[in-house]
């Protein structure tokens, strides 16, 4: 099961678990998901972006500057297969050097900035709102790249 944040267009934010990216996509194509506010049909995912808290980030350490929300997108054509190369090794990278968190991310990431969980780089998700309260509070996270073929 996938959670996706998602968002109507009257602008409601809501969740819902998919058994998969493709189920998602067809429920989507075939307007199957209604909003819970509105019962719209017209659903798109919010921004979920999967992020890394880094570890460090003491007192000493400048807080990070809230950052506009837009995210950094590259379109690549099919003969950049360099590109997709890196872009894969880097997100196998990241999962191979963090720990896996979920839906939890936003809470652990604030507590181990707190110094309340121990410094470790966890990955997992955030919505577009608590990314942006985490680095308002100095918290250092990064979007993560996602792979080509995860691309829904
Ligand atoms: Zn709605």
């Amino acid at each position: 099961m996938i959670r996706f944040a998602l968002i109507c267009d009257n602008g409601h934010e809501f969740e819902s678990w998919f058994a998969s990216n493709d189920s998602f996509d067809f429920q989507i194509e075939n307007k199957l998901v209604a909003c819970p506010h509105c019962n719209g049909t017209e659903v798109a995912k919010a921004v979920m972006a999967p992020a890394v808290a880094r570890a460090g980030g003491g007192p000493g350490e400048p807080a990070a500057p809230a950052k506009s929300p837009k995210q950094n997108v590259a379109l690549l054509g099919e003969g950049d297969r360099e590109l997709r190369t890196m872009v894969r090794e880097l997100h196998a990278k990241i999962v191979a050097a963090t720990v896996d968190v979920g839906a939890e991310f936003p809470r652990e990431a604030r507590r181990i900035h707190d110094g309340a969980a121990p410094e470790r780089p966890i990955r997992g998700q955030a919505s577009l709102e608590e990314a942006r309260s985490l680095l308002e509070d100095g918290v250092s996270i990064l979007p993560m790249p996602t792979p080509p073929e995860d691309r829904g």
